[in-house]
Parts: structure tokens; C-alpha cells; sequence
């Protein structure tokens, strides 16, 4: 589908060989062929064009090892670019607090509902933790149903109150339910607006501020591509959250999206969604999405 980034690097460096360091003339050839990489896996154009520059200063200069041809050089000082801009090692969720409670937020659609059960799922098996999620969404009833399609699914305990229409109030309830009956994990699940909305940053800014949750995660589908970007930068500003599920990798992205984010909001990634089903959660790694970007 996508041609290989190392290959086409090879292609373009060829006169280099037999010269010993790579050259500014080379560079040239080769770094409109990582912005073109980057850009086809959907990297914001300024961010690619800024780490274009970084690599060629990188690479200048830099003497061809005899084990690598120069078209590898510039693929690994690329590959490592790239792993240190998404955040160099993958980072765990703050499970501290007794219970830990970790909100979710993020646009409807996003894969919010099928990522905290995940979570919860990942939390019991992993990390033998007593998960339980609370249902948030007042709009939708068929975001609560689903919710608890997901807590059967999996064997855990959903906490919702349909008579309820105050969000803040049901997830304060939920916690006092954990403390009560000793979950130490709380996931709060919360309604999502097809597009940024205030009435939906003033709602999810509400329960932040009502439940100080130890973990603030934002959802994104990753095949939303730049849009991605200027979601996470909303969702940011009202909540400074702590970390970002990049969801839907299993489907047709490259996942650039990673970078984008990583470089606007400065926040890691922490896991990724590859699939519908509860199993399908991965931690992210930042060197693995290099491996995915670059082809
Ligand atoms: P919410 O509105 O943010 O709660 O989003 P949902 O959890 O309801 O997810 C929206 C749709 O995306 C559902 O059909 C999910 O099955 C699907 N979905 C969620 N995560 C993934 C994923 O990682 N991969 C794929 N292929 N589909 C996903």
C-alpha cells in the first residue's frame, strides 16, 4: 500500500556511496522524501517540515559507517527522531490514589466507551486491580446500555443512574460506590459531541474540577487525522490532561497523528485501541510507531 521510506532513501542517497559522510547536496535529495513519508502518514506540514530540518542537521556531516549503507544511516537517524519526538519510552497510568480514579474524555465516536472497557479489562487481568465503570453520558441512554453491554462483556460492575441528569452528581456517587465497596479503580466514562462544543468543554471541565481525577486521559480516533490535532489542542486547554489513547490503529493509518499530538500538546500517548474487541489494547510504544510511520 505505502512504498518503503528505507527504499526509497536507498534510492536517493546511491551517488553517495563511495563518498564517506553524507553531504548537504544528499541531504537535500533525502529529506523531501521523509517530509513526504511524514506527510503521507498524515503529519501536520509545518511538524514535518520542522523535523525535516532537525534531521538534516543531524545527518550533516555525519560519517557512513561501512555496516550501513548511507540510505540506512539516514532511516535510523530518522527512526530515532521520531521515537524521541512521540516521548522515547512508553509511560504507565497514575493508579496512586485509593481508588485511582481515571476520566475519560473525547469527541462521540472516538471509541471512549469501548476503550474504558478495555482499560478495566487490561486493569483486572494485568494489574489485578478491582475496576468499576461509571456511566456519565445523561444524553445518550444508549451510551449507558452500551457501557454495560461492555461491564458484562468483561466481568465488571458498571455504576448508572438513569434518573439522574447531572453528570457531576453520578460521578461522585460512583466514587463513594468504589470507596464503599472497594473498588480501587474508578473509570468514568463521559459524553462526547460529534465536533468541539462549549456546552461539552463546560460539562467535561465541571467533573474534572468536581472529582480531581488522579488521570486524565483524551481519546482520539486516529483515523481523523488532522482534525485529531486541533481536537486534542481543545480538550487540552480545558483540562490539561495527562495522556492520549490513539484508537483505531488497526484500520487503513499510518498513524501520524501520534506525531502531530505529541508535538502540540507535549503529552504521551499512552495506550492504543487496534481493534472492537475488549483484548484489543496495547501500551504504546514510541519506537513501534517510528517502525509504523516510517514503512
Ligand atoms: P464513544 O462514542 O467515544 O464512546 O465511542 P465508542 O466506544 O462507542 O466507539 C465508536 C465505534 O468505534 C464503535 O463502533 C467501536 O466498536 C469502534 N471502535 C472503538 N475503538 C476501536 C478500535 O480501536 N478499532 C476499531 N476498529 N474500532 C473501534
Amino acid at each position: 500500500m505505502f512504498d518503503n521510506l528505507s527504499e526509497k532513501l536507498d534510492k536517493a542517497l546511491h551517488t553517495l556511496r563511495g563518498h564517506g559522510q553524507i553531504t548537504e547536496i544528499n541531504v537535500a535529495e533525502t529529506t523531501k522524501e521523509v517530509r513526504r513519508a511524514l506527510l503521507d502518514a498524515d503529519v501536520n506540514f509545518k511538524i514535518a517540515k520542522e523535523f525535516t530540518n532537525r534531521v538534516k542537521e543531524k545527518a550533516l556531516g555525519q560519517d557512513v559507517l561501512t555496516t550501513l549503507q548511507p540510505g540506512q544511516l539516514m532511516v535510523k537517524i530518522v527512526k530515532d527522531e521520531l521515537t524521541q519526538l512521540m516521548g522515547g519510552e512508553s509511560e504507565g497510568i497514575n493508579l496512586s490514589g485509593t481508588p485511582s480514579v481515571i476520566l475519560m474524555s473525547g469527541l462521540q465516536g472516538s471509541g471512549k466507551t469501548t476503550f474504558s472497557g478495555k482499560l478495566a479489562n487490561y486493569l483486572k487481568t494485568k494489574k489485578t486491580k478491582k475496576p468499576l465503570l461509571v456511566a456519565c453520558d445523561v444524553y445518550r441512554p444508549a451510551a449507558i446500555d452500551q457501557l454495560h453491554v461492555v461491564g458484562d462483556q468483561i466481568g465488571v460492575e458498571v455504576y448508572s443512574d438513569r434518573e439522574n441528569n447531572d453528570p457531576v452528581a453520578i460521578a461522585k456517587a460512583g466514587i463513594d460506590k468504589a470507596k464503599a465497596e472497594g473498588f480501587n479503580v474508578v473509570i468514568i466514562d463521559t459524553a462526547g459531541r460529534l465536533a468541539v462544543d462549549e456546552a461539552m468543554m463546560t460539562e467535561i471541565s465541571n467533573i474534572h474540577s468536581a472529582i480531581q481525577p488522579q488521570e486524565t486521559l483524551f481519546v482520539v480516533d486516529s483515523m481523523t487525522g488532522q482534525d485529531a490535532v486541533n481536537t486534542a489542542k481543545a480538550f487540552n486547554d480545558v483540562l490539561n490532561f495527562d495522556g492520549v489513547i490513539l484508537t483505531k490503529l488497526d484500520g487503513d493509518t499510518r498513524g501520524g497523528a501520534a506525531i502531530s499530538i505529541k508535538s502540540v500538546v507535549d503529552k504521551p500517548i499512552k495506550f492504543i485501541g487496534t481493534g472492537e474487541k475488549m483484548e484489543a489494547i496495547d501500551v504504546f510504544y514510541p519506537s513501534r510507531m517510528a517502525d509504523r510511520i516510517l514503512g
